[in-house]
């Protein structure tokens, strides 16, 4: 309960988010976003559109750890069938 938060205030521009360390990257920003501000606490109140942007952005940096894990995974396999393949050329050889 805020009461102080009867003070909201409509911003409109770049927001200008600091997302928690796990999210590699930085500082993110939101082009034309629109968010409230309590100009008494400096509370801010994100617009739904918002913080699916900033969830999106969060989900997208993480996802960049990803193409890595895939490349390696691709090789296993690679090898993977490239025995299975020389398996199957000697057993027809017998
Ligand atoms: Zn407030």
């Amino acid at each position: 309960m805020d009461k102080q938060c009867h003070s909201r205030e409509t911003k409109q521009g770049n927001y200008l988010f600091t997302p928690p360390p796990n999210i590699p990257g930085g500082p993110m920003v939101v082009n034309d976003a629109i968010w409230e501000e309590c100009g008494f606490c400096g509370q801010q109140h994100l617009s739904p559109a918002l913080s699916r942007a900033l969830q999106e952005l969060s989900i997208q940096r993480q996802g960049l750890l990803l193409p890595a894990r895939n490349k390696q995974l691709t090789i296993l396999l690679d090898s993977a069938n490239r025995a299975l393949s020389i398996s199957k050329t000697h057993e027809r050889s017998f």
